[in-house]
């Protein structure tokens, strides 16, 4: 009976231990079908909802039943994962519930029997029932706790794995040549590219040689890989096809952080942060002031900078303190611009630089492009065409190769796509 009586509970802890892995497992796969919608929800609810900047589009487009929409879906789906999460928690917790007091009841009769025959006095039997209790109870919070960390084992291993991932991208060795000239020979070498996850190229099997020392435009429609190229040129992404050689030497080769500081950019989408004014132009919490005071008054904006009530120590916006200062668009291309300055890298690259300025400012950087950029190199992308014209050279981007190079008055001679563009936006002003 002893034997019976041991096989039936090894039995009952058994079919407990399966009833919790079975509940911590549907547990594990509902909580899965809502990681989702906790991305859209916190990313509807960071960049959209709480955001000043989208207020103006959501009230004048009408999108606040949008918004609700999405709001509704995601809470459907909450309520629908919280509904089967309680349902599942309460199924398999009376299961388990159901096999415990079975256990107790195989326990009490087993030691009830014990008694009756003689094997243990009468006034025994609470004592080794207790005891049996307390050990059948320990054995359970065991077997919870071992289930527990098998769970935790499935969601640690993505953690580790995450941590795990190797930095693909080649970092390199070499020194990068400090040329005082800033002449750089650039080769794109047989270069093809698309975007990670993404199957269209978007620069395909390019070759092209550049001497680059003073400035150069990058023209084209738009989608014509312009940016791209620039993304690539400053290993932002290394190419899927290829390799870029700068003097001679392929970029992946050279030390990355020193390759880094040969660029300043000023991209389309530049961000500007709620830092202060000095720290954001300098891009640190030490800023030298003379050399912030000069990118600013080079970058256009010493008239903003009069207006600043705590000078290169006032916020950038309000979101931190209610000193901050809101800038318009132009202002801030214009800081980015005395950021690119202040960094002082060899090359300046420029992706649209007056898009957001308004025809005076526009016309000043220009005039005023050499005190802006001094001697650096510079390269930039331009949908005015009249701006390029000063460029030593124009490149013309077309589906993602580099179709014609030229000066701006061999490309406008000659019947291509520059010179269609060119007589397009000429129109205009004739
Ligand atoms: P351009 O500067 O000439 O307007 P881009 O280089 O920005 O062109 O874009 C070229 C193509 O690459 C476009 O078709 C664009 O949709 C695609 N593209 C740009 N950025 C990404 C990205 N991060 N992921 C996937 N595709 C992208």
């Amino acid at each position: 009976m002893t034997v019976l009586t041991g096989l039936l509970l090894i039995m009952g802890f058994v079919l407990i231990q399966k009833a919790v892995r079975r509940k911590d497992r549907k547990k594990y796969a509902i909580t899965q079908t809502v990681i989702e919608k906790n991305r859209l929800n916190e990313y509807m609810m960071e960049k959209v909802v709480l955001s000043t900047e989208a207020g103006k589009d959501i009230r004048i487009f009408h999108q606040e039943k949008l918004m609700e929409e999405y709001g509704d879906n995601m809470t459907s789906g909450w309520r629908n994962a919280a509904k089967q999460l309680a349902g599942n928690g309460a199924k398999w917790d009376g299961i388990q519930g159901f096999l415990s007091a079975c256990i107790g009841g195989i326990v009490y009769l087993y030691i009830a029997i014990c008694a009756y025959v003689g094997e243990i006095a009468a006034g025994s039997v609470v004592r080794y029932a207790g005891a049996i209790q307390q050990l059948i109870q320990a054995l359970t919070d065991l077997m919870s706790a071992w289930t527990r960390l098998h769970r935790n084992r499935a969601v640690m291993e993505e953690y580790l794995a995450y941590l795990d991932l190797k930095d693909v991208k080649k970092k390199g060795t070499i020194p990068v040549e400090k040329r005082r000239d800033g002449k750089f020979l650039i080769e794109f070498r047989n270069v093809s590219f698309r975007y990670p996850g993404t199957e269209k190229y978007v620069l395909k099997g390019m070759n092209v040689t550049l001497e680059i020392g003073e400035r150069m435009a990058l023209v084209g429609p738009n989608g014509s890989g312009k940016t791209t190229f620039i993304k690539l040129l400053c290993r932002l992404y290394d190419p899927t096809e290829g390799s870029i050689l700068l003097n001679g030497v392929d970029i992946r080769k050279y030390d990355y952080q020193e390759y880094m500081q040969l660029f300043s950019v000023v991209f389309q989408d530049f961000q500007i942060f709620p830092f202060a004014l000095g720290e954001y132009v300098a891009g640190s919490g030490q800023v030298e002031r003379e050399r912030a005071m000069d990118a600013i008054r080079r970058g256009g904006l010493e008239e903003l900078l009069g207006k600043m009530p705590e000078g290169l120590n006032t916020m950038l916006n309000r979101d931190f303190s209610d000193q901050g200062v809101e800038i318009s668009g132009g202002e801030a291309q214009k800081l980015a611009m005395a950021r690119a300055i202040y960094k002082n890298a060899p090359f300046v690259i420029l992706d649209e630089p007056t898009a957001a300025l308004d025809p005076v400012a526009e016309n000043e950087i220009y005039t005023r492009f050499h005190e802006i950029i001094g001697s650096k190199t510079a390269l930039f992308i331009s949908h005015r065409l009249s701006a390029c014209r000063f460029s030593k050279e124009i490149l013309v981007f077309e589906n993602g190769n580099i179709i014609e190079r030229g000066s701006h008055e061999e490309l406008s001679e000659k019947p291509g796509l520059y010179r269609q563009m060119w007589q397009a936006q000429a129109r205009y002003y004739q």
